[in-house]
This record gives C-alpha cells, structure tokens and sequence, in this order.
C-alpha cells in the first residue's frame, strides 16, 4: 500500500492484499513450515538467494503481513513482529550493538526496558548510559563514547509521561553518526510518526493500544530506511562486513536498505527465536483495524477524565501531556497534535494509604497489571509494579508513592467519571 494512503485506511486494509480467489480476511498461516519442489530451491533459500517461506521461527505470511501493516502506518519500509514488546527492543539494539559496546538512553522510559538495558545487556557486556532527556544538547552528547551505536528513548514514557523532544534527540543522534531509535508504544502511529521528526527506527509492544483488547501479547519493529550503515560501516561491523554465519555474505551490499531488517530476521530470529505467533498474529491485526477509531476516544476521554480530577478537591496532583497544566504540554502539542495517548496519573491528597483505598473502590475500572486497553484500568506502582523499592528509591525513578496509573478505556466518559466520583468519596 503507498505511504500516501490516509492512516485509516492503512489499519483498515493495509498489510494483507488478498489477490483473485483469495480470503478476504487475513488467514491464520498455522503451519510451522513450507514445502519446496527441489532440494535446490530449498538450499537458495537458507543461502539466501531467494526469499520464500522456509520456516514459521524466521517468517511467516500472517506475522509478515502484520508487519507490513504497522510499517505502512509509520511510514517505514518493513517491519518485524517479535513475540513481545520486550523482545522488540532487545532485537532493536542488539541488532547493532555487540560486548564491549555502548549505547544512550533517555532515562524516561518503561521499567522493564530500563531493566534489560541497565542490567540484562549489561550482562551481555553491552553499556548503556542512562541521561535525563530534558538536559541541554550539550549535556546528553557527553554521554556518547567513541563506542557509542544508538540513541534510545520513548515518544510518551510509562509510567511518568514525560513527551521527549524527538527532533532535539534525531539531531544528537546524526552528528553522533548512530541511529535514534524510538519506543512509539504510548501514541501509535495515529497519534505521532517519529520517522517525520528523524526517528530512524521505531519499536512496539503491541501488546498495548495496537492489540487494544489485552487479548495477545506482542512486539514489532519498524525501519524507516533512512539511515545510512554503510556510512558509518566501523561503527556497525555486523551490517557492513561479512557474516560467517552465511557465508561471509555483507547485509547493506545484498540487502541495501533492507540490511537491518534483514540481519534481525535472519540471524537474531534465527538464533534467538522470539517469533510472533500467526495466532496472536491474527488477534493484533483485528486490534490494528480500529485503532484510528480507538485512539480519539481514548484521547478525549483521557482529556475529560483528567480535568475532573484538576477540579476535585481530593487530588493532589495530575500529570498528563494533554492539560495545559504539564510541563510537557508544548511538547504533546508540537509531536501530538490530536492528542496523546489515554494513560493519565494523579495523587491524592491522603497520600499512599488512601490511594489504595481508592484504587479498591473503583467498581468499573479494574485493578490489572496492563495499561493501555479498551476497557479503563488502574494501577499503583508503589503497590504493584515497583514493590520492592522504597519511597526513596521510588522517587529516583519518578514515581511518587501515591501515584496511580490510570488507564482511560473507551467506554463512555461519563460513566469513568462516576465510578471515580463515588471512589473519591471512600477516602479522605
Ligand atoms: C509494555 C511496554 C513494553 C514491554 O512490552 P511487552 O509487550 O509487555 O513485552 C515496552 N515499552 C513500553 C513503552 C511499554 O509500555
């Protein structure tokens, strides 16, 4: 589908193209693997000759035309499924960088992915430095090394939703000569394309807003082809010089633009092995067809539910993008300009004790580790997710001890409201 074709559109019918006599809607390709006439073809194919089918942990035709449907919304030229959002930015960055390499990374984001940087890679003996991304350009670009490979961070961070200035970030990433890779889980490609603010690589859990319905955990990648390996070709030795493990073939000389996508498909699938399933495949494509209709009303309700709360003499304090009142709002403004996303926290003035009685009052919005779907949920961090911290250690990662997660769904507005009216009304 062209690049042209309104973003609607694209989630609508995009990825799957079926042709005469095909089904109309995307099947499920359940087959682990694909037959072959000839042990000749078969050999071109792991040779890399011809591209085929061969086997489901590499690529598949439903995962493959879900892919296709993500990059076509982002604007990218391929993409990839992995089997978690996790995975995704495991592969992102260990597609470039190997032990004794180093990366940068916006310290506003996800705790699970500052767990897998911080101390999984490490382990890998592959560095991160962590910066603050409302420094100077001058104070983050003194991060970089001379083995510094990416510049990573997330267009709206969960849980603290601070909007990263991407066009700031895609400047300090080019004269570094690496890649800014963007998470871009928050907003979807409806609400904000990094690739049109310099963005080079864009990564998902698609577990989130894209699946929609907390039925199918996922993952993808998307290029956007624009950066220029070759370039560069010291810095990324397993793009730009001979894999043994085919044949001392060279990713940007077979593959040109191709050449990150590829080497992620055919030599981290193949040795790592986080597929998508076609199942959870099929379950995030039905997702992708209304996200633009979801994405609004998530917004909106978003919207309405945090101004209740501003008013509301209970609460302490309210944190999203969208108000006036964020210090992110000129920033959501710029990159989002329909609106973020329909994740929101606040506090209230009882502090962490009356928060949890809140949280237990709710009757419509449900207490679940998730966020992010269509039906309203809640969490607190200093109870759930990060337990195990203290308050002092909380409020090192931006997390106050009364904060809760809230997660607009998309029901009726209204009815979010009165089920948060009669829960303030439990606490003090
Ligand atoms: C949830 C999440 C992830 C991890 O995704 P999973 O699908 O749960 O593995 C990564 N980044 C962001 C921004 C997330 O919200």
């Amino acid at each position: 589908m062209k690049t042209e074709t309104k973003r609607s559109t694209i989630c609508v019918q995009g990825g799957w193209q079926p042709k005469k006599g095909e089904p109309r809607v995307l099947p499920i390709y359940q087959s682990t693997t694909f037959k072959y006439e000839t042990s000749d073809q078969m050999g071109r194919l792991f040779d890399l000759k011809d591209s085929g089918y061969f086997y489901t942990r590499l690529q598949n035709p439903t995962t493959d035309a879900v892919a296709a449907k993500i990059a076509a919304l982002e604007g990218g030229i391929g993409g990839m499924l992995t089997s978690s959002g996790q995975a995704a930015n495991f592969f992102a960055i260990f597609n470039i960088c190997q032990a004794g390499d180093h990366f940068v990374s916006s310290s506003a984001i996800y705790g699970g992915t500052y767990n897998l940087f911080g101390v999984t890679m490490k382990k890998l003996g592959i560095d991160v430095t962590f910066i603050n991304p409302n420094d100077s350009e001058e104070e983050i670009k003194k991060a970089f090394r001379p083995n510094t490979k990416a510049l990573f961070g997330e267009t709206v961070s969960n849980p603290t939703l601070e909007v990263l200035d991407i066009e700031k970030f895609a400047k300090i990433a080019h004269e570094k000569g690496v890649p800014l890779i963007i998470d871009n889980t928050f907003p979807t490609p409806i609400n904000c394309r990094p690739f049109e603010w310099g963005a080079d690589i864009v990564v998902h859990s698609t577990t989130k807003y894209m699946d929609g319905h907390a039925s199918a955990i996922g993952g993808c990648i998307v290029d956007s082809g624009n950066f220029d390996w070759a370039a560069h070709g010291e810095k990324f030795p397993g793009l730009c010089t001979p894999d043994e493990s085919y044949h001392g073939l060279t990713y940007t000389e077979s593959f040109g633009k191709m050449a990150y996508l590829t080497k992620a498909t055919v030599q981290l699938m193949r040795d790592l092995g986080s597929t998508q399933s076609p199942q959870n495949a099929f379950l995030l494509n039905i997702g992708l067809e209304t996200l633009h209709l979801r994405m609004p009303q998530h917004c909106k309700n978003a919207l309405l539910v945090s101004q209740y709360l501003e008013k509301n003499d209970k609460v302490a304090w309210v944190n999203y993008c969208d108000l006036p009142t964020s210090p992110y709002y000129q920033l959501a403004k710029k990159y989002m300009p329909n609106g973020s996303c329909g994740v929101i926290s606040f506090g209230l003035k009882g502090g962490r004790e009356e928060s949890i009685k809140f949280m237990d009052s709710l009757k419509l919005a449900a207490i679940v580790t998730h966020v992010a779907d269509a039906r309203t949920c809640v969490l607190h961090p200093a109870s759930h997710t990060h337990r195990q911290l203290s308050d002092e250690q909380l409020m090192e990662a931006g997390i106050r001890p009364d904060l809760i997660r809230f997660s607009v769904g998309i029901e009726d507005a209204d009815d979010i409201i009165a089920d948060i009216k009669q829960a303030l009304a439990q606490v003090k």
